[in-house]
């Protein structure tokens, strides 16, 4: 199984009336912010409406989380865990044909090239006890119902806290609201600022095995992305401790559930049976949890940062489970909002400017994450014939791939692969079109 033992906490801290900083949600991004603001000396509240550890999709890091993780001094304990250590990448076409895997350490030779693939209850559970120990308080049966405001200006939270509490309902105040709700997105749906992406409507159905083939040696943890035959959906393979590997599927939304398709069991059968790679790894796996069910998560905020708030991790925005970005993103959101937030403090200058400053430099790279999705879901286009075309960039596609994508210079891939993407795109429409119209 998955889940996790309930960690013993002992009674839930109690509140006060105000804190310097108060962050939406434990996830990632929520805990990194919060651990990285108290440990400068300032009153943090996190508030969590999950008991932890609690479950999350989400468990492969790229090797760039490490920095994230230097700086709040959790490698050591990383490094002791029983997650898998993930060396390499392996792609499988729809012709499947399994490429060779692309070890992080042969492009880059340093420690960090070797990260984890990790169940989220646990891995979250550590970063969120960081920021205990740094300071935060922590509640994990807080359920915040809405930010309240002055003016245009954040001023602190309602929250809803366990019914043994005599008065559960309180208003909390503070001089920043960070908003980390994952997908929840709570200020991005309070304030209308969300912008679904046009160009990914896409689906997931993933579950968890026990038992399935497991490579051996340093390929043990690697991540496997399957193609299905026809290319209209993936699969993720990603194998986690305790023998369980998580398995998930993902194609267009309309594919995925359309009408034939009823239970996500029928959609998981025959997608199965389009990827015999996959279907060979799970011939003697047993499931051991039920079919989870996510759609349509790919969007952006209008608005990063407003006065006394600021949005970090998937709160402001989520591109797809493909190349596993969103922990890194979050870890990285959270640290750069977490940098904002105490020079603001120290500028007496808790502006949206001054809170969201590092959002253009973040986005550029939250870009060059997203063109490459759009690659990899563009019909017809191949990695490994754009590269062999022009080799020059596959180090600029490498420190994508890791999430290196603040570095200067990384984008300039995308000067010869955004055409050679349109023209694959257009070549594949006309080809559509004429046999639709035959
Ligand atoms: C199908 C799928 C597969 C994925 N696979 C990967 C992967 O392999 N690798 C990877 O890096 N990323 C992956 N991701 C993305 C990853 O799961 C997220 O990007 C990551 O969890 C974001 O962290 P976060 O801190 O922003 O939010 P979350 O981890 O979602 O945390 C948000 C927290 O906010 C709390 N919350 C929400 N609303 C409230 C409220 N009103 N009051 C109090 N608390 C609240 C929730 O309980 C939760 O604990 C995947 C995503 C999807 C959809």
């Amino acid at each position: 199984m998955i889940t996790t033992t309930p960690k013993e906490y002992g009674p839930q801290p109690t509140l006060k009336q105000e804190y310097d900083v108060i962050v939406m949600g434990a996830g990632p991004g929520g805990a990194v912010s919060a651990a990285l603001i108290a440990e400068a000396g300032h009153s943090v509240l996190l508030l969590d409406r999950s008991e932890f550890p609690r479950f999350h999709v989400g468990e492969s890091l790229i090797p760039e989380t490490y920095w994230t993780l230097k700086r709040l001094g959790l490698l050591e304990k990383l490094k002791a865990s029983n997650f898998p250590r993930k060396h390499s990448v392996q792609f499988v076409s729809d012709g499947h044909k399994e490429s060779a895997p692309f070890y992080f350490e042969d492009y880059n030779p340093h420690e960090c090239s070797v990260t984890w693939q990790v169940e989220r209850g646990v891995f979250d559970q550590m970063l969120t006890d960081k920021a205990v120990e740094n300071g935060t308080v922590f509640r994990s049966d807080a359920s915040v119902m809405d930010v309240l405001f002055e003016g245009d200006r954040a001023t602190g939270v309602k929250v809803k806290l366990s019914t043994k509490e005599q008065n559960p309902v309180r208003e909390i105040k503070s001089q920043v609201v960070v908003d980390s709700t994952g997908q929840s997105s709570f200020l991005v749906n309070r304030l209308g600022l969300k912008d679904t992406d046009p160009c990914l409507k896409k689906g997931t159905i993933w579950s968890y095995y026990k038992g399935a083939l497991r490579d051996e040696g340093r390929d043990e943890g690697a991540t496997i992305i399957l193609q299905t035959e026809g290319k209209k959906s993936w699969f993720w393979y990603i194998p986690l401790s305790d023998d369980v590997v998580s398995v998930g599927c993902t194609g267009d939304m309309q594919y995925m559930f359309n009408k034939s398709r009823s239970k996500p069991e029928e959609t998981w059968a025959e997608e199965l049976e389009r990827c015999p790679a996959l279907k060979r790894r799970l011939e003697n796996a047993q499931q051991c949890e039920s079919f989870y069910v996510t759609k349509d998560y790919s969007y952006k905020a209008t608005q990063p940062a407003g006065p006394g708030w600021v949005l970090v991790g998937d709160a402001s925005g989520f591109i797809d489970p493909c190349y596993s970005t969103g922990v890194f993103l979050a870890l990285k959101s959270g640290e750069f909002a977490a940098d904002a937030i105490v020079e603001g403090f120290q500028k007496n200058d808790l502006s949206g400017t001054q809170l969201g400053k590092w959002r253009e430099t973040y986005n550029k790279g939250v870009d060059n994450f997203r063109r490459l999705v759009y690659a990899f879901y563009t019909p017809g286009f191949s990695f490994g014939s754009f590269l062999k075309m022009y080799p020059q960039y596959k180090s600029n596609m490498v420190d994508i791939l890791i999430g290196d994508v603040f570095k200067d210079g990384v984008d300039e891939i995308f000067r010869e692969m955004d055409p050679v993407m349109r023209k694959t795109l257009e070549s594949h429409n006309e080809v559509t079109d004429s046999t639709t119209t035959m």
